[in-house]
């Protein structure tokens, strides 16, 4: 909807990883390989509903991030408010259509480029870096991996966004650097399964490791 709103977040992105390398102090020796922590609207923001079983903490580090699409439609409004529809739009399907405890994903990236907390206890558990709600999102791999789902259909032609991708980039770059995931540990739902996901997403992870790895050296 409104080109300048990504743009302005893409600028706030830029301006926050500029601002910790002109404060990092002395003996901050690690602050080079600490990614920007980005925005994220948890499901108290967006009025998720609550999950409709026990979810598990796993109290241990997931060792991959892996990359899918939610085949919601290519909408062209970049609005947050798109964002929180989107994310109860996925949380519905999941819950009522699939009968799962909640959102399958742990995070969604939308369009416009705004993240959403999907499966309760996300969010939580990744500042803290030492644990992780157990997802639905791919078979073989829930016990190890964090899946992040981007709003749209990307296996017929169409690609993401700027907004979608740089945020995409900044998601994956803090995820690694709370849980210590190296970027050659990003996978897409393809690699693990039948699947068309994430279309697009999929052909661009060689892309996506190399910014992540960039954005965490930075
Ligand atoms: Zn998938």
């Amino acid at each position: 909807m409104n080109p300048d709103n990504a743009l302005r977040r893409r600028l706030l992105l830029s301006g926050a990883a500029g601002l910790i390398a002109a404060t990092a102090l002395p003996g901050t020796a690690h602050a080079r390989t600490a990614a920007v922590e980005p925005d994220i609207d948890g499901t108290a923001v967006w009025g998720a509903r609550p999950p409709q079983a026990a979810i598990r903490t796993l109290q241990y580090r997931p060792s991959k991030i892996i990359v899918h699409h939610t085949v919601s439609a290519n909408t062209t409004d970049f609005s947050r408010a798109q964002a929180h529809r989107h994310a109860h739009w996925v949380q519905d399907l999941h819950m009522d259509k699939n009968g799962w405890a909640d959102t399958g994903y742990h995070f969604l990236v939308s369009r416009g480029g705004w993240i959403t907390e999907g499966r309760h206890g996300s969010l939580g558990t990744l500042a803290g870096g030492s644990a992780f709600p157990l997802g639905t999102h791919t078979s073989g791999q829930n016990g190890y991996a964090i899946g992040i789902a981007n709003e749209g259909a990307y296996h017929d032609g169409a690609v993401p966004t700027d907004a979608q991708w740089d945020v995409l980039v900044a998601l994956c770059a803090y995820t690694c650097s709370r849980y210590g995931i190296p970027p050659a540990q990003i996978y897409g739902h393809k690699d693990f399964g039948d699947t068309l996901c994430p279309g697009v997403f999929h052909d661009m992870l060689p892309r996506l490791r190399e910014e992540v790895a960039a954005a965490r050296a930075a």
